[in-house]
């Protein structure tokens, strides 16, 4: 009686109709439960990817639980029933990489211009990634650069790793009209979360092989305030992390995050440095913003520049990673690092932002098939005094990042550097 009871159970999810964008979710034609496992049978399209996804209830964060090439027109899986198996959806890709022509972009870009909707202070202001989003059309690279479509539900996986006070506490932060504000801050750090979630699913699936996410608010320093911690609202690559490792168990089992910020990456620090999933390295400057435990590799002083930064890498990152041998990369793009930067300032060049990029391409084609996630962490005005301000060092750093990302290959210096 327990297992009928299962079993229809099960029915029940599989005819859910929870769509996924770029995935229909299908119906199975048969299912079985057996006697510690379950049986499931569905009509299968040859040469098509299907995946398998379980939960243990329907407002939980589905999780997969394997991915199938139909070679036949039937296709069949036994799945252990364990506590937290109860539900199933199985889900078709619409288009599978196999069928995306050859020249497909391999680069996403996640961008939404309601990022520019809320005001928090006068550094990290809308220019910011409107200003980015503005270069990279201008220099004709938005066409090249497959846009990344946010998650449906984020707010499943940003329980992951934040506390309920704290999403309570962003989202309680009202708005601040005064500035020219027209949404809480809270509603579009969730949305960021959305669009990073959407770049790191089109990564692990194969669709594009990195992505860069031009994003607000950053997430870097949060861990679980209830207010937005140096202009930082979710812990944003912590949440695309552990979303990669719910999500695809058999492909991302180990994640590497690179932090770049000119500022030490506390909150990621918090959150994974004691999780051997994880390997975080963060190279920033010592003795600033926020203080505090500086314990991670790659203290900056002085005026390092390209030389310093890529020395301090070979030295310190490439080993570190070869050992890990990651599955997925993130990296936190702070291009606060950079010379002239209003909120920083460690000397890096739009080529240096080249260089490290492509070393940690050089890791992601060793390990882990390509696979890399950039977001936006800091990056601010031009330190001229202009008022309004200008961002030419910020634009044409990313440029050079998007650029490598997309070709591999090292990008000239800049008219601004
Ligand atoms: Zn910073």
């Amino acid at each position: 009686m327990a297992r009928a009871i299962q079993a229809a159970l099960l029915l029940v999810a599989l005819s859910f109709g929870n769509f996924a964008r770029g995935q229909n979710s299908i119906r199975c034609s048969l299912i079985r439960a057996q006697q510690n496992s379950v049986l499931i049978t569905w009509e299968a399209s040859p040469g098509t990817n299907y995946t398998l996804e379980e939960t243990s209830s329907l407002h939980e964060p589905w999780r997969s639980a394997g991915v199938y090439l139909a070679t036949t027109n039937r296709l069949a899986t036994s799945v252990p029933l364990g506590a937290r198996a109860r539900f199933f959806r199985i889900l078709q890709e619409r288009r599978g990489p196999s069928l995306q022509p050859a020249n497909a972009p391999q680069t996403g870009y996640a961008f939404d211009p309601r990022f520019a909707n809320y005001y928090q202070n006068s550094a990290e202001v809308p220019q910011r990634v409107l200003s980015i989003n503005q270069h990279l059309k201008d220099k004709g690279l938005l066409g090249e650069l497959a846009p990344s479509i946010p998650v449906a539900e984020p707010g499943a996986y940003i329980a992951m790793v934040h506390t309920p006070a704290h999403i309570q506490g962003i989202h309680s932060i009202p708005i601040d009209q005064a500035h020219g504000a027209t949404e809480r801050i809270g509603v579009i750090a969730d949305l960021a979360v959305a669009h990073v979630l959407g770049a790191v699913r089109d990564v692990c699936d194969g669709k594009i092989r990195n992505a860069f996410c031009n994003i607000r608010p950053p997430g870097h320093h949060q861990i679980n305030s209830g207010f937005s911690y140096g202009f930082c609202c979710h812990a944003n690559v912590v949440i695309a992390a552990r979303f990669a490792l719910e999500r695809y168990p058999s492909l991302i089992k180990r994640v590497m995050i690179v932090d770049w910020d000119y500022h030490h990456g506390n909150g990621t620090q918090f959150f994974v440095q004691n999780d051997p999933a994880f390997l975080f390295y963060d190279t920033c400057a010592g003795g600033f913003y926020p203080g505090g435990d500086e314990s991670h590799h790659g203290l900056m002083t002085g005026n390092p520049g390209n030389d310093g930064f890529v020395r301090e890498w070979e030295n310190e990152m490439l080993p570190a990673a070869r050992e890990f041998k990651p599955d997925l990369i993130f990296i936190c793009a702070g291009f606060d690092s950079k010379k002239g930067d209003l909120m920083g300032g460690l000397g890096l060049t739009a080529r240096g932002y080249s260089l490290l990029t492509r070393k940690v391409m050089d890791i992601a084609a060793a390990f882990s098939g390509g696979r890399i996630v950039s977001i936006l962490e800091g990056g601010y005005a031009d330190n001229n005094g202009f008022f309004p301000p200008t961002f030419n060092g910020l634009k044409e750093a990313v440029e050079n990042h998007v650029r490598t990302l997309m070709t591999g290959e090292l990008q000239p210096e800049t008219p601004f550097f």
